[in-house]
């Protein structure tokens, strides 16, 4: 990229200043044009004022060439007298331009080639008071053969500021270029990129995104070690328990139990790879699309409800389902699980006797009056693998997903969620559909 603009650059630089050369050179032949007529002028008029040309007549004067050529022309158009050559006298000089216009305005100007064609001549034409007509002609280079003298200065000229100029644009190219290649040599440390002002958004823009693919990084790698940790406690049990069993030790009641271990384990196992699958589907929907339909969320509360029934009857708890028809657009399965997750935890983490309330109005809550969680907490639960109670989560069949899955639903339906709990008290999880009525004040800093 360097090279690509070095090399535009040096392009625009070599054409700008053969343009200005050459426009220089148009803009100065025509001053140098103006300068000849000007002089012309004033030697024409000093020899009318002093009566000059009558004498040059009478004295048959012949100048030397290469000097000013002086022609006398009568009313008539005819020659009365040339300074160069006596001969011309009485050809007739009428339809020369200069002339012309000096006849008719009092002056006229012209310059054509001459015979030779490398010199060009200057005509100026003056009309005298008494009507003859005093011309004076000189002869000088043409543009080119002006230009021939100069040439090597220009020439010189030109280079030196094209080296300037090049010199120049090389160090603005790498001054440009620099925290480009200083952020593509190290995006660990892009803080120190010394980026000037029109470069500071993009700079900081693939800071964040760089720290965001880093943070990306350590939560893959956190939650491999820690789905890997989740994996190896149910199998090590499911290994030693058939161990046990395979190498005859075990008695005939103890096989029994250890088999319905394995089978608690594997149970745990499948859960487990089941939550973690659903995570990784809901990463994928993260940007695509749902396949959304119009579903009613009491309906789906309904049926989550009566699915959790024997659930909640283990642990002694009341399931309650409470408000009206609401209409949204979800995906219909998502929502399924969402509503179920937290119905769930509601039951898991209540205490016998205990209430869940789910009410659907203009959102969708799940209440219950169970362990609650303390503030330090509340936060983190939404984490993958965060559990306030191991052991209370392992016994009861929790994988501490189940949060995290509920969060990616949301987000993917960019719905808010919010948290309010009191330990010993209960603990109250809300979801807002977009689209859904009331206000969202107040959701920002719950929402996960
Ligand atoms: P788990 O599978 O352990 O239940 P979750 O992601 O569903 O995992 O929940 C994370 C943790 O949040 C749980 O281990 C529990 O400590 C806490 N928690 C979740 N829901 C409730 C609730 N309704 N009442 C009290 N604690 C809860």
């Amino acid at each position: 990229m360097t090279r690509k603009m070095n090399q535009n650059f040096m392009f625009v630089i070599a054409v700008s200043i053969l343009l200005s050369v050459l426009l220089t050179a148009i803009v100065s032949y025509r001053l140098f044009q103006q300068e000849v007529f000007a002089g012309l002028s004033s030697c024409a008029k000093m020899i009318e004022q002093l009566g000059l040309i009558e004498r040059m007549k009478e004295d048959g004067y012949v100048q030397p060439e290469n000097e000013l050529r002086i022609t006398w022309i009568g009313e008539d158009g005819s020659v009365l007298y040339d300074s160069y050559t006596p001969a011309i006298v009485s050809t007739d000089h009428s339809s020369r331009p200069e002339v012309m216009d000096a006849q008719q305005n009092g002056e006229g100007y012209s310059i054509r080639k001459s015979q030779t064609m490398d010199e060009s001549i200057f005509f100026y034409a003056k009309r005298a008071d008494n009507g003859t007509i005093i011309r004076m002609a000189k002869e000088t280079g043409s543009i080119l053969q002006v230009y021939k003298n100069i040439l090597p200065a220009v020439f010189f000229i030109a280079l030196f500021s094209f080296l300037i100029s090049a010199w120049i644009a090389r160090k603005l190219v790498k001054a440009f270029v620099r925290p480009i290649a200083q952020m593509a040599d190290d995006m660990s440390h892009l803080e120190n990129v010394d980026a000037y002002k029109e470069l500071t958004p993009f700079v900081e823009l693939i800071r964040e995104q760089h720290e965001e693919v880093k943070q990306n990084a350590r939560i893959r790698q956190e939650f491999t070690a820690n789905v890997s940790h989740e994996l190896k406690t149910p199998l090590t049990a499911i290994s030693g328990y058939a161990e046990l069993i395979a190498n005859g030790m075990a008695t005939k009641k103890e096989s029994r139990h250890f088999a319905e271990e394995i089978h608690e384990n594997a149970q745990r196992l499948l859960k487990l790879i089941n939550d973690i699958l659903a995570l990784s589907e809901l990463d994928d929907v993260q940007g695509h699309t749902l396949s959304l339909e119009r579903v009613n969320v009491y309906e789906i509360a309904r049926q989550c409800i009566h699915k959790l029934e024997p659930v909640a009857a283990k642990h002694e708890v009341c399931l309650l389902l409470e408000g009206e028809p609401l209409l949204i657009d979800a995906d219909r399965e998502l929502l399924a699980e969402m509503i179920y997750n937290l119905c769930d935890n509601a039951i898991r983490y209540n205490k016998k006797g205990g209430n869940v309330w789910v009410s659907v109005t203009d959102r969708l809550s799940v209440r219950d009056n169970g362990i609650g969680i303390s503030p330090q907490y509340q936060k983190r639960v939404f984490e993958r693998f965060f559990r306030v109670d191991k052991s209370r989560s392992k016994k009861t069949g929790g994988t501490g997903l189940g949060l995290a899955i509920v969060k990616h639903i949301a987000q993917a339906h960019r719905a808010c969620i919010a948290l309010e709990s009191e330990e010993g008290v209960g603990t109250t999880i809300s979801v807002m559909f977009p689209g859904s009525a009331s206000a969202l004040e107040g959701w920002g800093a719950a929402h996960e």
